[in-house]
C-alpha cells in the first residue's frame, strides 16, 4: 500500500478511493488493549479479522441489517461505504464478563437474565466511558431516535449471531458495535471479530478472543484461526 491512509486507527487503516461514497479498509496485526497501554501484534490478525468480519457482514446483510460492508478485495482490505461514524459504542451482553462483571460484582461466565445493552462514549482520551441517552443527548452524539435504532439492531445483531454461531459450538458472551451516517442513513459499521466480541467454546469454556491478547494466556493467533475455522471451514 503505497498511498497515505486517510484515518489510521488501532487496527486498521482507512484509504480513499475514487469512489467519495466508498473506503478501503486495511486490517493490521497490531493489537492494543487496556486504551492503548498493552500493545503487541498478533501473527495473521489482519487476515484472519478481514475474512471473520466479511463472513459476518455478508450473514447479516442476509438477514436484513443495513451496514456499510461492499465487498472483500484482498486478505486484508474490504471496500466499505463512506461513513460519519457516530461517537456512541453499543455494546450487548448475554454472559456477564469483561468490564460488566467488575461493575455489578459478578463473577465471569454468569449467565445474565435478561440480555444488557449499554452505551459508550468513543473517545480514547477519556478511555471510553459509559454513557446514557441524557449524557448523549448533552453532547450531541446522536439523536434520540438514532440510539433506539442502534439498540434495535444491536438486539437483532445478537439474535442472529447467538443463533448462528450456536451451531458452530460457539457462545456469544458479548460484544461491541459501531454505527455511522451514510447519507443520512444509519448503518453498521467497523468490524465484528475476535478483537470487537468474547467467543467461549460451548463445551470447553476455552476463550477464543483477544482476552487471550489481554490476559497473556497464549495461542491468540490459533483461537483466531479457530474461529475462522469454525465459521468457514477454511484456514485463513
Ligand atoms: N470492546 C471493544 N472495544 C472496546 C471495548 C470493548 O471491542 O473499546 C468489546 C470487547 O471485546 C467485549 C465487549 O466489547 O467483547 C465488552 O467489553 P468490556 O466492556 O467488558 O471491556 P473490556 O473488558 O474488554 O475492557
Amino acid at each position: 500500500m503505497d498511498k497515505k491512509p486517510m484515518y489510521e486507527g488501532k487496527a486498521k487503516q482507512v484509504y480513499a478511493t475514487d469512489n467519495p461514497d466508498q473506503l478501503l479498509v486495511y486490517y493490521k496485526d497490531d493489537a492494543t488493549a487496556f486504551n492503548g497501554e498493552k500493545r503487541g501484534t498478533i501473527g495473521n490478525k489482519g487476515i484472519l479479522n478481514n475474512k471473520i468480519s466479511t463472513f459476518f457482514f455478508n450473514l447479516l446483510t442476509e438477514k436484513g441489517i443495513p451496514n456499510h460492508f461492499v465487498k472483500m478485495v484482498s486478505d486484508r482490505e474490504m471496500l466499505v461505504k463512506t461513513l460519519k461514524i457516530l461517537s456512541v459504542e453499543v455494546v450487548v451482553r448475554n454472559i456477564a464478563a469483561g468490564s460488566l462483571a467488575k461493575r455489578i460484582g459478578w463473577e465471569e461466565g454468569r449467565k445474565l437474565p435478561a440480555t444488557v445493552v449499554e452505551l459508550y462514549y468513543k473517545n480514547d482520551d477519556l478511555g471510553d466511558p459509559l454513557i446514557n441517552y441524557y449524557h448523549i443527548r448533552a453532547l450531541g452524539l446522536a439523536t434520540n431516535e438514532q440510539v433506539l435504532l442502534m439498540e434495535q439492531y444491536a438486539l437483532k445483531v445478537n439474535e442472529i449471531l447467538s443463533d448462528f454461531l450456536k451451531d458452530k459450538k460457539i457462545e456469544l458472551i458479548d460484544f461491541k458495535l459501531e454505527f455511522g451516517l451514510h447519507n443520512g442513513e444509519l448503518l453498521l459499521g467497523d468490524e465484528i471479530s475476535p478483537d470487537t466480541c468474547r467467543f467461549w467454546d460451548t463445551e470447553t469454556g476455552q476463550k477464543l478472543d483477544k482476552d487471550r491478547f489481554r490476559r497473556d494466556l497464549g495461542n491468540v493467533e490459533e483461537a483466531y484461526q479457530e474461529v475462522l475455522k469454525r465459521l468457514t471451514g477454511q484456514k485463513q
